[in-house]
């Protein structure tokens, strides 16, 4: 079974003041078999320099066992197209980390250039603002792909982002840091197709994340489409 790490921190974290290296990555997958990996700067150290994007980039080259995300910068620029990003991550746009959503960013004439210009490029986007804040920008788009982290547990009650978004085709969820239980309760609501595997390296480590979704109650199938066909079909990897 093909097994994709969806989300995981790569390189140095300025804010942290330490690095999560292309070895210790590469390690934690061969541990337990996984065949790829995506990955994305820490937001400190993109914050800091947008450049990381470029660096991670060229891992990735150098890498193929790497996935590269595109970390969106406060100015909104949507993921550079025909580079090789399969992805972005948007955290927390000008707001406090995992704290408090920025809600001026919803007013920004900026941000319906972003959605237009994302939604043509078609990639999906690692999601992370409070509950309210995502419910507002989700009304704003149309096919734009989401990727919640965390089932929504560090924007708020994930049960609150399974009720709005049950019926948002557009909306996925990655299992990082989740409980087995509200895992189970996603699926049994909105079925497999949505949900996707991810570690959250360095806060998660790839082996306790993976052995969570291998013991869920649900069929061999199921679980595949969770650890790597999901993505591979948002990311239309060939
Ligand atoms: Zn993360």
């Amino acid at each position: 079974m093909e097994i994709i790490d969806s989300h995981t921190h790569w390189g140095p974290s300025v804010s942290m003041g330490t690095e999560v290296t292309t070895e210790e990555l590469l390690r934690q997958a061969e541990q337990i078999n996984v065949n790829r990996i995506v990955i994305f700067p820490f937001p400190s150290t993109a914050l800091a320099d947008e450049e990381i994007n470029e660096r991670l980039l060229d891992e990735a080259k150098r890498l193929k066992k790497f996935i590269p995300y595109y970390y969106i910068s406060e100015t909104m620029k949507p993921i550079p197209e025909g580079k090789g990003f399969y992805g972005g991550k948007w955290h927390w746009m000008q707001g406090i980390s995992d704290c408090s959503s920025n809600y001026q960013v919803l007013e920004d004439a900026k941000l319906i250039k972003f959605i237009e210009a994302s939604e043509k490029t078609d990639l999906p986007i690692v999601f992370e603002e409070e509950f309210s804040f995502t419910e507002s920008f989700v009304r704003k788009t149309k096919n734009l792909k989401i990727i919640i982290p965390h089932l929504g547990m560090l924007g708020g009650n994930p049960i609150d982002f399974l009720s709005a978004f049950k019926t948002r085709e557009n909306v996925y969820f990655d299992t990082a840091l989740a409980s087995s239980g509200t895992i189970m309760r996603f699926i049994e609501k909105i079925g497999h197709e949505r949900i996707l595997f991810g570690s959250d390296i360095p806060f998660g480590t790839m082996k306790w994340e993976l052995e969570k979704v291998l013991s869920l109650s649900i069929n061999d199938d199921k679980k595949e489409w969770i650890l790597s066909k999901n993505l591979k079909r948002l990311i239309r990897w060939e």
